[in-house]
């Protein structure tokens, strides 16, 4: 009977969510009307009892009307348990950690070291940025939660890291005593699944959960992997419940993050919002000023803005850019120019200019299948313009730094979430058709020529 009850578990909650929670149960006894379910850990159990328990009734007094009641128990140390399952489908993504740490340690231990040129001071502040900025700047003087969370987002490069490094010196400059712990959302998952593990998933939870503030980087990592973003909810709203801050940052708005659960995304989206849009020119600008200014070099003017100009993509390449410049004109003895750059930053432009624009991918989807490049902004609905609109709008997503609103904005004024469905539609029809997936491919060949 146990083993209907669990091959039925199974099958309703999912391979990942049994192995990890319902394969670690016992049958410890089946005495009449009662059942006595033995489970490895105290914060299983409490898991247990608040996401399956009612299935794990139901189930059981469908097959055996006879039985009154369940209890879950914890395993009494040294009883014989099960072997650990795999909680997760190998992580391989994971990179190894550098020492090895005990979950059991300190709240240093838990999260990431901060860089240290990674302040509030060191970030130019422009147009694109100046709302992330400002709510960041709230956060991190308030001493009680501004906003929960302050959910961080923008593109690969824009200054997500360095603005959430930045919270954190100043809310230990203003109030040392309170512990904040940064981390990557890929560490907090290797945490949990090592937790997980060594079955010590009590002090993982107790450690995050006594934090004062919680900053979670790269969201997006979580996507898809359910335990993790169980937990990671789980741990979010213990923490908004007891008035600690929470900011979080991700590549894409909580909408956008596919793979995470509705309730979740929601939630994420409940305090305040702000995105990081891509640099202007003036804020490239500014920041290749700003960063000549640390190296104590003196930059020629025209080459600053040649730079600007030129490397649009985000700060990191703009970063790594005039730092090619200025090692090379050191080891070369050659003064900083024009030439100079252009010599050092040959394959950086090369890839640059070859950088395809949404007008560019238009234009190769209209060739392509045939149809008016009116039909890219015009309303028509008709399957045969359809289509390829949104095949362009998923080429525009996936081959351009643009934003939902941005590529929307090209396709006739249509909305974030018109191009958003077009990118999911067309994500899914290709998987299940392969003449249009040869279709995508086609085009995104010739424009990458
Ligand atoms: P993200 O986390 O969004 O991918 P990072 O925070 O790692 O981006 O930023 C990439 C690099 O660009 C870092 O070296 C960071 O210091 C720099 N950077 C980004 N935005 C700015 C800015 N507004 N002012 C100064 N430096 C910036
Ligand atoms: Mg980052």
């Amino acid at each position: 009977q146990w083993q209907q009850v669990r091959s039925q578990l199974r099958a309703e909650v999912g391979d990942t969510a049994y192995g990890t929670w319902l394969k670690p149960l016992d049958l410890n006894e089946l005495d009449g009307d009662r059942v006595v379910i033995t489970v490895p850990t105290q914060f299983m159990r409490d898991w247990v009892v608040a996401h399956y328990a009612d299935r794990i009734r139901t189930i059981w007094a469908g097959l055996n009307p006879a039985v009154r009641s369940i209890a879950l128990n914890v395993r009494p140390a040294g009883a014989p348990a099960p072997a650990a399952p795999p909680p997760e489908p190998a992580p391989a993504a994971v990179a190894p950690e550098p020492r090895s740490e005990a979950v059991d340690g300190t709240l240093d231990d838990l999260g990431a070291r901060l860089d240290p040129r990674f302040t509030f001071e060191s970030f130019v502040v422009g147009k694109p940025n100046e709302f992330a900025v400002a709510a960041a700047e709230k956060v991190a003087t308030s001493p009680k939660p501004a906003f929960n969370p302050l959910f961080l987002y923008g593109g690969v490069g824009l200054g997500k890291t360095h603005l959430m490094h930045a919270i954190a010196w100043r809310l230990k400059q203003c109030d040392p005593s309170r512990r904040v712990v940064y981390l990557s959302a890929e560490k907090f998952m290797y945490q949990f699944i090592r937790a997980l593990r060594s079955k010590d998933t009590m002090s993982f939870k107790e450690l995050f959960r006594s934090t004062d503030v919680l900053m979670v980087d790269d969201v997006q990592f979580i996507s898809g992997k359910d335990s993790t973003q169980e937990e990671f909810f789980h741990t979010f709203n213990a923490l908004i419940d007891r008035g600690r801050q929470i900011v979080i940052s991700a590549d894409r708005s909580p909408s956008d993050l596919n793979g995470l659960e509705e309730r979740i995304r929601s939630r994420l989206a409940w305090g305040l919002v702000a995105d990081i849009h891509p640099t202007t020119y003036e804020l490239r600008l500014g920041i290749l000023q700003s960063k000549a200014e640390q190296l104590a070099v003196d930059i020629p003017l025209r080459v600053i803005e040649f730079l600007a100009s030129r490397i649009t993509s985000n700060v990191r390449e703009l970063e790594g850019a005039l730092n090619r410049i200025v090692h090379h004109s050191t080891l070369s003895k050659r003064p900083i120019s024009i030439e100079v750059a252009q010599d050092v930053l040959k394959d950086v432009l090369r890839a640059a200019d070859r950088r395809v624009t949404i007008e560019e991918i238009q234009k190769a989807v209209v060739d392509h299948f045939g149809v008016k490049l009116a039909d890219m902004s015009s309303a028509r609905r008709a399957r045969a313009v359809a289509r390829p609109r949104q095949v362009a709008m998923y080429l525009a997503k996936q081959l351009t730094p643009r934003s939902l609103p941005e590529i929307g904005r090209k396709f006739g004024g249509r909305d974030h979430t018109t191009v958003m469905h077009a990118v999911r539609q067309i994500e899914k029809l290709s998987a299940e058709d392969p003449q249009l997936a040869d279709d995508l491919e086609v085009v995104r060949r010739k424009l990458q020529a």
